[in-house]
């Protein structure tokens, strides 16, 4: 079995822990053996791993976005991605995907795809090596009602979407069903709205008790996560009675809903989007027509003090906050989402340790998989980092301080030798 030994690494475990310098070794797809101590370390025996020196490095769990659309393609308006052709927007989600591995993220939760089966077959393209990419968790286009958020449809011509409209219990039933058939582990549906949606704004619940009811049934029965757009506060407290276990932005929670979500908190996660909220409201959208004085900039600044406020909260009270920024658009695009980590330091006062045991502990929760801590045992999907995330969390953000990316105990980045900091000391 081919094995790896790193040496000479500081070691971010991904759960909170202060970093060590220490030793690890993968055999096959797994983590084998973490060492701390030079006790540990003369107990590792693998004559055949091959030894990355890591010089003194930081070792840490692969990313994991827990609030992914790679399928979004960086377009400024919801219209676009209704118009892009099925082929087309394959080979784009495929680009994405492979972005994203760049990146540092060997995990992906989607939060939805743009068309019905693309989030499907890239994560089927992946798991069989065709293509490369981060592990994934396929979703369902957003199910929403007619009028809600991503119904971009006219009235007077023929409009695709990028979300699949259900009306009713029985639509959204059957809607949910066919997502089951074509393989998503998510269904995705949209019981709020949004604030630069002008018919269903961010403190309208768009859908009604009896069609968040059907699609939770269907996660229930089929064993689908059911993950849920959930701004206004009585969308957050439906999603909770019938069942949804992933509950996205929060962010205009009162007190029932957060006294709701407490009372959840082994079964559920919540995930702001504080990213898309943050850049909006200080106006980075202004080339895209949405500037600091924009309506829509001024909302997500006053919703995300309220947002801000409410995670604070949730963490105070033990609920799994989780970063994940949305991005997939023009001015929050597809590869920036290490950004939200910083996001939680500077915002919700998380330490840098705590952000990233944000994204990777709670991370490998929410893909159900042996991800996201450097741990025995565990799937060895590890980065290589030359600088100090503990201290700076922004630096994962640059994916040339990323020196070697490995998924499922195999190298995607090779540690190069021709750097002076992270040098294979042996093949
Ligand atoms: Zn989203």
């Amino acid at each position: 079995m081919a094995a790896t030994l790193f040496t000479n690494v500081r070691v971010i475990d991904g759960d909170g822990n202060q970093p060590f310098t220490g030793e690890v070794l993968v055999e096959g797809n797994r983590i084998k053996q973490v060492a701390k101590t030079s006790e540990e370390v003369e107990k590792i025996k693998a004559p055949e791993a091959r030894v990355v020196d890591g010089g003194g490095q930081t070792l840490m769990p692969g990313l994991i976005e827990p609030h992914a659309h790679i399928s979004f393609c960086n377009t400024a308006d919801l219209e676009t991605l209704g118009d892009l052709p099925p082929e087309e927007h394959t080979l784009e989600t495929m680009k994405f995907a492979k972005v994203m591995l760049d990146q540092g993220f060997t995990s992906l939760f989607s939060a939805a795809a743009a068309k019905a089966r693309l989030d499907v077959v890239i994560r089927n393209a992946i798991d069989a090596g065709d293509i490369p990419g981060p592990r994934m968790r396929a979703a369902s286009p957003e199910l929403t009602p007619t009028s809600g958020l991503g119904d971009v449809r006219r009235r007077h011509m023929h409009r695709e979407t990028f979300a699949i409209t259900c009306d009713g219990a029985d639509e959204f039933r059957k809607t949910a069903r066919e997502m089951v058939r074509e393989g998503v582990d998510t269904l995705k549906m949209n019981p709020s709205g949004d604030e630069f949606i002008p018919f269903a704004r961010a403190h309208e619940t768009v859908m009604n008790e009896d069609e968040v009811a059907a699609v939770c049934e269907v996660g229930r029965s089929r064993g689908k996560n059911v993950a849920a757009h959930a701004r206004s506060a009585e969308s957050v407290k439906m999603c909770l009675r019938q069942g949804a276990n992933v509950l996205y932005h929060c962010t205009l929670s009162d007190e029932e809903a957060l006294d709701m979500l407490e009372a959840q908190k082994d079964r559920i996660f919540v995930a702001p989007t504080l990213g898309m909220a943050y850049i909006t409201g200080q106006g980075e959208g202004k080339d895209y027509g949405i500037d600091y004085d924009h309506p829509v900039a001024l909302f997500f600044r006053r919703e995300g003090e309220r947002g801000v406020e409410n995670m604070k909260e949730l963490k105070k009270r033990g609920v799994r906050v989780l970063p994940g920024g949305d991005y997939g658009f023009a001015w929050n695009p597809i590869g920036t989402n290490a950004r939200d980590m910083e996001h939680f330091v500077e915002l919700l006062d998380f330490t840098p340790l705590e952000a990233i045991r944000a994204a990777t502990r709670f991370g490998g929760e929410i893909m159900q998989m042996d991800v996201g801590l450097v741990k025995e045992g565990f799937l060895a999907d590890l980065i290589l980092v030359d600088g100090d995330p503990a201290k700076d969390v922004a630096i994962l953000q640059n994916a040339e301080k990323i020196t070697a990316i490995m998924k499922d105990g195999s190298f995607y980045k090779a540690p190069s030798g021709r750097r002076a900091a992270g040098a294979v000391a042996a093949e």
